[in-house]
């Protein structure tokens, strides 16, 4: 059986957002900046991407979207755009989370060579940020809060509308890397005070290399590719119309059928769970409900999550040991370590990540081969003597 179960490193293309990506490839060539027909018809399609856009997030006004070639992009420039632009008002301080994906923690540590201060909160053991500590953070200078919408390796969901109103009652600027939530999780940039978001097509069944970055009206970007005009003057670049399109139709499609969807994977989530929960030494990361509808980030003790990883692809079930980019290095994920699972916990964790296309007898073949293969790395390993001997102290209870 093949089973497909790394939808937060990236998800399939939608047949509707293929049929439009098509349709426009096919129809759609001219240049959106050009006067002539062709050019205006293809502005058409642009234009409505944005409106759509603006629907699915609540936003005020389809001229707050700008589109961009992923969420790297849109958390880049949204980051950049708030130092830079309040620095010049003396404020030069910024507040994060430790857990956050790399495009916003590089650019973060980016800023802090260019002297600004960063301060990066550590969430709670179930990896949710009290919202006290960020309070707690907020000074006179600080210029913006980036507190992620849910996270991409383990699943939880911050507490979004309150940090939303936190923000807007001392003045500060608030950003959300919303990228494994859009078209999974309701958003309402309104209702939640978001100043500034970031999207990724490729995250909800729309194409690669094109993202979002909602910015309220009244906050000044800054430039991250310079050119020509394109976005109202802050994302240079010709406009990939085909990419864009094909989003938008993934995010409506996604946002349509929220509700529906929402249930349907959360039940089969709610399943992995629970055919895991029997495999002594092991334990669940992050919020049991408080977390996106299709992640499962599981800790095994006593062995290695690439080995797990493998072995399980073999059996034709692709999942991930903590986040694609960091897996090419064995350092433990820092979103686990974070969050404080010890490190050997986090060496052991694999993350599945599920979405529509998946089903209960999926469910069922991963829970039947973790266990297998858990049990066969188990039984070879030298570590996991120690700890059956008591030469070592185990990190997860055996009943966790
Ligand atoms: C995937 C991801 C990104 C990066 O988006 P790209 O479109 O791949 O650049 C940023 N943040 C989070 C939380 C993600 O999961």
């Amino acid at each position: 059986m093949k089973v497909y179960a790394d939808n937060a490193a990236t998800t399939y293309l939608s047949k509707t957002a293929r049929d439009k990506l098509i349709e426009c490839l096919d129809n759609y060539n001219g240049n959106p900046n050009s006067l002539h027909s062709d050019g205006q018809r293809t502005q058409e399609v642009l234009d409505e991407a944005r409106e759509i856009v603006a629907s699915c997030i609540n936003a005020k006004n389809p001229n707050e979207i700008y589109f961009t070639s992923g969420g790297s992009e849109a958390d880049n420039q949204a980051l950049l755009s708030a130092a830079r632009g309040l620095a010049r008002k003396g404020k030069k301080h910024l507040i994060t989370l430790n857990i956050e994906h790399h495009a916003i923690l590089h650019t973060m540590a980016k800023l802090e060579k260019e002297g600004f201060e960063v301060t990066y909160l550590k969430p709670q053991s179930n990896g949710i940020v009290d919202v006290k500590d960020v309070e707690d953070a907020i000074r006179e200078d600080t210029a913006l809060v980036s507190v992620m919408f849910a996270n991409n390796e383990m699943g939880a969901i911050q507490p979004i509308p309150e940090i939303g109103a936190l923000c807007k009652e001392k003045g500060v600027l608030f950003h959300t890397d919303a990228v494994q939530a859009a078209a999974h999780l309701p958003i309402d940039v309104q209702a939640m005070n978001i100043d500034m978001l970031s999207m990724s097509g490729h995250k909800f069944h729309g194409p690669k290399g094109v993202g979002i970055l909602y910015a309220r009206n009244g906050i000044r970007l800054v430039n991250v590719i310079e050119g020509g005009a394109q976005e109202r003057g802050k994302r240079a670049g010709t406009v990939n119309v085909p990419g864009i399109a094909a989003m938008a139709a993934a995010l409506k499609e996604g946002c349509d059928n929220m509700d529906a969807n929402m249930s349907k994977v959360r039940a089969l989530r709610d399943r992995l769970i629970a055919g895991l929960k029997d495999i002594p030494y092991s334990q669940l990361n992050g919020d049991p409900v408080k977390r996106l509808p299709g992640n499962v980030n599981w800790s095994f003790e006593g062995v290695e999550g690439e080995s797990l990883l493998l072995h399980l692809d073999m059996y034709g079930i692709e999942c991930s040991s903590g986040s694609a980019c960091t897996s090419e290095s064995l350092d433990p994920s820092h979103v686990l370590t974070g969050m404080g699972v010890p490190v050997e916990a986090a060496h052991g964790s694999l993350r599945f990540s599920l979405d529509i296309n998946n089903d209960e007898e999926q469910v069922d073949y991963i829970i039947e081969k973790v266990h297998q293969v858990v049990e066969y790395y188990r039984s070879m390993s030298p570590y996991w003597e120690d700890l059956l001997t008591g030469k070592r102290e185990h990190c997860i209870p055996e009943h966790a």
